[in-house]
């Protein structure tokens, strides 16, 4: 069997890998138009702060590929025919599969603004978005970054690191409203401002202004305001890289590709996985696309076992993601709302430095922990989702609090603090139960520990 693969972002590679580990004679041909080899997207910041060298962002030696008979071929696919299972390059070449996995990825929203298509202005998502950036840096004296998502705020703190002045355009009265519950979202905002970023909350762009070069020179926001700058950074969300299959006979398409609970779409032996996926029926709470790294690798691995003809339905498994805003970490796990939602209370406690916080829901009847929020604390994944899945009461998970906490020398103080502060809103008397150390989380975990072998014990008392 052939399977071929259009993409070596994560959820095409993780794919590949799982084929692989699942079948030794399955032939694999993976594609893709960007890069030779699979790359960290998330990273690519790193490499125009010059904290890293393209060369780090690639997770696997070059000898892997050959290693897995996984073979790579550049080429930017055109069509694809699902009736003659046939895909066609730029170039006139084709390529015969018997099983396709459509995994292109995302690319950046635009929204006809007048001026978009001008030099000196892009988004961040490929490597050719980092080149072109990197080849105007010299022109750019001052910047502007529309779009206060997680791209954004890596693009101001980019052009920041270069000493370029950035002003971020914020749509929403603070940073990133739609997804961070309100006090996150203003703690973010402090930040930004807080590292010399020019951040305008509700703000708009309308239209980005060229000279004679058809080059960027300034924009203007909806409330009137023209901003001089060289560089303008679209960073309004992402969608999915789906125009070149658009026609395609028998492939349903909504603003992804549509696919069922198994990941295929509607046309035979075809299936989707990563960003440019659309879920037709997403469990409660979720959404259709998910264009998240984590999402990628479990879509991947999944989508491996029913081409091989061992259905699995896709499991989205329990929310979580991970980012920086510039020095604040975050973690979220499980059901955060930025809105809250009927029944579910809140205990949000922040550190009195105003960088530090944790969230933690719960339903109002019945105390059932339900997700967590983290900023610039690091909490162990497999404990929170152990909590979550198991409907933890908030009372005994406050009392061992300690199990979550990745450092617990470090960051010991914070869970007395949390604690009180639940004692002080609920009028309750918890107390903490020092369950710490690596031990006890294992043991918390179901691991099972091996005692030491080189030790042998004579009966010392
Ligand atoms: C700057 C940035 C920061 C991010 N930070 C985070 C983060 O902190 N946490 C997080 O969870 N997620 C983050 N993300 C999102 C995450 O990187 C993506 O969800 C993930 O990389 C998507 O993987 P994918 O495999 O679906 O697609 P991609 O990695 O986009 O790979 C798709 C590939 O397919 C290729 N392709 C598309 N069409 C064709 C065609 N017709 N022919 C040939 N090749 C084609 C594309 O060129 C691309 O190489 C970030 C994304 C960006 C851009």
């Amino acid at each position: 069997m052939h399977v071929a693969i259009i993409g070596n972002g994560i959820a095409g590679i993780t794919c590949a890998r799982w084929l692989r580990k699942l079948d030794d004679g399955v032939r694999i041909t993976v594609i893709s138009d960007e890069s030779n080899f699979f790359f960290s997207r998330t990273a690519l910041m790193y490499v125009y702060m010059g904290h890293q060298r393209w060369e780090d962002l690639q997770p696997y030696e070059p000898f892997f590929w050959r290693k897995n008979r996984i073979d790579l071929r550049r080429g930017y696919v055109e069509s694809i025919d699902p009736a003659a299972a046939t895909l066609a390059f730029t170039g006139g070449e084709s390529l015969h599969y018997d099983k396709l996995v459509l995994a292109t990825g995302s690319r950046w929203n635009t929204f006809g603004w007048p001026g978009q298509d001008l030099r000196r202005v892009g988004g961040l998502v490929s490597i050719q978005d980092l080149e072109g950036l990197e080849e105007v840096t010299p022109e750019i004296k001052r910047a502007v970054v529309v779009g206060g998502g997680l791209i954004g705020i890596e693009l101001a703190e980019m052009l920041h690191s270069r000493h370029i002045p950035v002003t971020l355009l914020v749509r929403e009265g603070s940073y990133w409203s739609n997804t961070l519950p309100r006090e996150e979202s203003e703690m973010v905002s402090r930040h930004i401002v807080r590292h010399g970023i020019g951040l305008r909350h509700d703000t708009e762009l309308a239209e980005i202004h060229g000279d004679d070069t058809r080059s960027a020179t300034a924009i203007t926001t909806t409330a009137g305001e023209k901003i001089a700058c060289q560089y303008v950074g679209l960073t309004a969300g992402v969608r999915p890289s789906v125009d070149f299959l658009r026609d395609t006979p028998g492939l349903e398409i909504g603003k992804g590709i549509l696919v069922d609970e198994y990941l295929r779409t509607s046309a035979p032996n075809v299936f989707a996985i990563g960003d440019c996926a659309e879920v037709r029926n997403p469990r409660p709470g979720r959404k259709a696309i998910e264009a998240v790294w984590y999402t990628g690798r479990m879509m991947g691995e999944t989508a491996a076992y029913t081409i091989l003809g061992r259905p699995v339905a896709y499991d989205p498994g329990i929310w979580f993601n991970s980012a920086k805003f510039i020095d604040i970490e975050y973690q979220v796990y499980g059901e955060v709302p930025a809105h809250g939602r009927e029944g579910l209370a809140t205990l949000y406690w922040e550190h009195p430095d105003g960088e530090k916080s944790v969230r933690i829901n719960y339903e109002e009847n019945g105390g059932a922990v339900r997700g967590f929020n983290l900023m610039g604390v690091r909490y162990r994944q497999e404990v929170c989702e152990k909590w979550i899945r198991g409907e933890a009461h908030i009372e005994s998970v406050l009392q061992t609090l300690g199990l979550a906490n990745f450092d617990p020398e470090f960051y010991a103080q914070y869970e007395a603090d949390i604690v009180s502060l639940y004692n002080r809103q609920t009028g309750s008397n918890l107390q903490l139960k020092q369950k710490r150390g690596l031990d006890a989380v294992l043991r918390f975990l179901n691991f099972k520990t091996r005692a030491p072998r080189a030790i042998s014990t004579p009966d010392v008392r």
